[in-house]
């Protein structure tokens, strides 16, 4: 490979000599150790290195670091192709981004960049950090598309620009590695990881795709909708362990009516591309059809769907990390017999099998079309997930390869078509109209779509659209466009479609959200146009934050006003009270008292977060003095998604906090050092006892226990502030007690289930947690929890705060036995003693999604600081 030769002089102490030509060394030779030898992993910083010297050996290959992650490691997208094409990125990128926006283009004009392009593949690794395996592969992966001369590597570089993320978290990475190294060998060498493998997310990173507010999220929505808009993105999971191998596309039911027919026959075109490529290598175990639906936008690969790519996933059986699984064996055709040893045990549950026992024998071994060589058991490896991993990548590499016309081709497709559908049915278009109640998280939300390739219009000039005048400067986002569908999908209300296991059989539960409406989370007044209109628009290049409206008053102004309807309104107020300004917080707004220089700190103020602050000749009525409230946000010994998210919400809007741990609350005397303290949704056993088995760690044993539950309620009876999310409250309603219980203790699922959907709430504005917002509101109700008043006992006095309807609860969604919910309290107030707790019942701040319900969080937090 003398092409190669030419570059390699850069590094030539660390690249071994054969037969006289330098070349890239192989990763074991790099590592020390075979990939995925058990036991041995490779680092991040390993990995990093490794991509680098191999950009440096070969001109098929380009590293590029678009970012740091959130910890400050490096973000890597590798890309590889034949040198002829490397040499020649711009033109290509130029290419995709016109089949992209076909706009008019018809296809006898296009044909020429048709013919011309190549297939873009982007497949990203490890996005969940114990799912490590990907990370491990990519070095080989990467090795021999650098370096292999044969028919089939030369294949694909001729046909494929490919795109490799080798980490789509590389913190967590690290984390996991780090944490791995540390146990290995010991008797601990199953302890499970103590802290979120994403700073904020943890295995939650995936579901930040469209919302996208974690750095991660942004750099790889980057290079998938501003520069590259691949054909095809393939992100490698891995999975549970007790049964298939693997899991390739197709998807399972129910298909999102918004995605185009041609996508989903093209992800099992590819899908079952790459299980042939594994059965042709004889793995057992390959599974497909099941468990993962055509449904949500659970994830980045799943959003390429509505963006007319094709979006593929693979989900490996685990090893635990880098140690080996033992599994008992079984018969093919032949389940074996007794009861089912997980029958009936959740997911909780069986997370508490202990790791160490070999698991119990496959029982799902009979052939069938979607599995047709099922999986029997024995041992398990990271060898094992890294070879299936190759010969998955491997088998699309190669379906890509063979198929770049019809690829390319259907993408430029499928763009025209979407346009032309919104050009001739229903709807026409959104229009989001000034003013709006939170106008920072209307603007959020444009840039959201922005962000994921949407085009999106502001009217130069009052315009009417279905029997409604709407002001210059309203936003529309118009259905005519190649994104169509995933703007389409974000913006209106899901109605999810009921399986059946068979005709008239029992309804199969949705396993995850059902109702996402972007609109509804956010607060934000988005209206469906559902018939043709006029209106003079000019396609914006970015969405600016809106600024805020600033008016100054006489010399004698009292002081400022600042009108509360907007989040950034918390935001601004936690700025206040760092600055030690005098503060009355009230139903009608923040009134600040004036000092010098705060005029000109406001105005800016006003202009950076999108508030409206006014000049007022006396402070308004109802006010209450407020300072700082002294916050603390629970964490337990293990890790808790929820938690993590709380923790981000409360940096971004800067309420500073104090993270604590069980042996602080333990200790008591909370009073000295809080005035509130944050409970992320988590269940009430887990928070009371945590983690006790002989496998983890045991400084990473227990919870609260009864000291805590009783240093907490001491806490309340003293005048501070518990503020419990979701399952959380359970805690103090059921252990202080409160005169209140959970309205579904008891409901089976078949009674009740809600595992993400968009329902109706009224909100008491009059209460402090409520000022600011509109009387009616949209929850997020995740698996969550609702009220009922219990019989009183001592001196707790309950108030409702939020409560749903008696009728038409459900938004968004799917919802099964809404009755159960009806009336029913959603977020109530609970004095006791001096203090209180406020209990917010469903999912206020989930996932950073729902800016309309921020403000319970934040206005209780900031209550706990108001003077009586
Ligand atoms: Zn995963």
């Amino acid at each position: 490979m003398p092409k190669f030769a030419i570059r390699t002089v850069a590094v030539p102490l660390l690249l071994v000599s054969l037969a006289g030509a330098a070349t890239l060394p192989t990763p074991e030779q790099f590592a020390g150790f075979r990939m995925g030898t058990d036991k041995k992993l490779v680092r991040w910083d390993r990995i990093v290195e490794y991509m680098r010297l191999a950009a440096a050996a070969s001109p098929r290959i380009r590293v590029e670091e678009p970012g740091k992650t959130t910890n400050g490691h490096p973000f890597l997208v590798v890309t590889i192709s034949d040198s002829a094409t490397m040499a020649d990125l711009g033109r290509y990128r130029q290419m995709q981004r016109r089949l992209a926006y076909p706009g008019d283009l018809p296809e006898p004009e296009a044909g020429p960049i048709l013919e011309r392009s190549k297939a873009v593949l982007l497949i990203t690794c490890n996005i969940h950090s114990t799912e490590i395996g990907a990370s491990q592969m990519a070095l080989e992966l990467v090795h021999r598309l650098a370096t292999e001369d044969s028919p089939l590597v030369g294949h694909i570089l001729d046909n494929v620009i490919f795109l490799l993320v080798p980490s789509l978290n590389p913190d967590g990475q690290v984390i996991v590695t780090d944490w791995y190294a540390k146990n290995a060998g010991t008797p601990w060498e199953h302890s499970p990881l103590p802290e979120l493998y994403h700073k904020y997310t943890g295995h939650d990173n995936n579901r930040d795709a469209f919302m996208n507010t974690q750095v991660e999220s942004r750099l790889i929505n980057q290079v998938t909708y501003k520069e590259w808009f691949p054909h095809v993105f393939l992100d490698e999971h891995q999975m549970g362990n007790s049964g298939a191998r693997i899991f390739v596309p197709p998807f399972k039911n129910p298909v999102n009516p918004n995605v185009d027919p041609l996508v989903w026959q093209l992800n099992g075109l590819l899908g079952y591309a790459m299980g042939a490529a594994l059965n042709d290598r004889g793995y057992a175990g390959v599974i497909s059809d099941v468990q993962y639906t055509s449904w949500w936008q659970g994830g980045f690969l799943m959003q390429a769907w509505w963006h007319n790519m094709v979006g593929l996933l693979t989900e490996v059986a685990s090893a635990w990390v880098a140690t080996p699984v033992e599994q008992l064996r079984a018969r093919l055709g032949e389940p074996p017999g007794g009861p089912d040893p997980d029958a009936g045990r959740g997911r909780e549950q069986l997370q508490t099998r202990d790791p160490r026992r070999p698991l119990p024998a496959p029982r799902d071994v009979t052939p069938r079309n979607n599995y047709p060589r099922p999986w029997l058991g024995g041992r398990w490896t990271l060898r094992d997930i890294i070879d299936y991993e190759l010969a998955a990548t491997y088998g699309l590499l190669e379906a890509v390869a063979s198929n770049r016309r019809l690829l390319v081709r259907s993408f430029y497709r499928l763009n025209r078509k979407q346009i032309e559908l919104g050009r001739k049915e229903a709807p026409y278009a959104w229009v989001m109209p000034r003013p709006q109640h939170d106008p920072p998280a209307a603007a959020r939300l444009l840039q959201i779509l922005d962000e994921q390739g949407v085009e999106v219009q502001q009217a130069a000039e009052g315009f009417a659209a279905g029997g409604r005048n709407y002001p210059a400067g309203s936003h529309v986002v118009l259905m005519a466009q190649p994104f169509r569908a995933f703007a389409k999908d974000l913006l209106e209300k899901q109605t999810y479609p009921v399986q059946r296991a068979g005709p008239g059989g029992a309804v199969e539960r949705p396993y995850d959200v059902t109702g996402w409406t972007l609109p509804l989370q956010m607060g934000v007044e988005a209206v469906e146009i559902a018939k043709p209109f006029e209106a003079k628009l000019e396609q914006l290049k970015s969405i600016p934050a809106p600024p805020g409206r600033f008016e100054s008053g006489a010399k004698s102004t009292a002081g400022y006003v600042i009108a509360h309807n907007a989040n950034n309104a918390s935001l601004a107020l936690n700025r206040l009270l760092k600055a030690g300004h005098e503060v009355a917080w009230g139903r009608s707004g923040i009134f600040v008292r004036t000092k010098a220089g705060l005029a000109t700190q406001l105005e800016e103020w006003s202009r950076q977060l999108g508030v409206d602050i006014q000049a007022a000749a006396t402070p308004p009525g109802g006010g209450r003095k407020l300072r700082a409230p002294r916050l603390a946000l629970y964490q337990s010994w293990m890790p808790v998604m929820d938690e993590g998210w709380t923790r981000w919400l409360l940096e971004q809007y800067e309420f500073p906090y104090v993270t604590i741990r069980p042996p602080d609350v333990k200790a008591g005397s909370l009073n000295k050092r809080f005035d509130a303290i944050v409970m992320a949704d988590q269940s009430k056993d887990s928070l009371i006892k945590g983690v006790d088995n002989e496998w983890t760690r045991p400084e990473l044993r227990g919870g609260l226990g009864p000291e805590g539950v009783a240093a907490l309620k001491e806490f309340v009876r003293n005048g501070g502030s518990l503020i419990t999310l979701g399952h959380s409250s359970l805690l103090p309603i059921e252990e202080f007690p409160l005169p209140l219980k959970n309205a579904l203790k008891g409901l089976r699922p078949e009674q009740f289930s809600c595992p993400g959907s968009i329902l109706k709430v009224f909100v008491d504005n009059t209460a402090p947690a409520g000022w600011g917002m509109r009387e009616q509101a949209s929850a997020v109700f995740y698996n969550d929890i609702a009220f009922e008043p219990a019989a009183a006992l001592g001196d707790s006095a309950v108030r409702a705060l939020a409560r749903y309807p008696s009728s038409d609860l459900l938004q968004s969604g799917w919802i099964g036995g809404p009755e159960h919910l009806h009336d029913r309290i959603a977020a109530a107030e609970a004095t006791l003693g001096k203090g209180r707790v406020i209990l917010l019942g469903f999912s206020v701040q989930h996932r950073a999604q729902p800016h309309g319900t921020f403000k319970l969080l934040f206005n209780s937090l900031h209550a706990a600081g108001m003077s009586d």
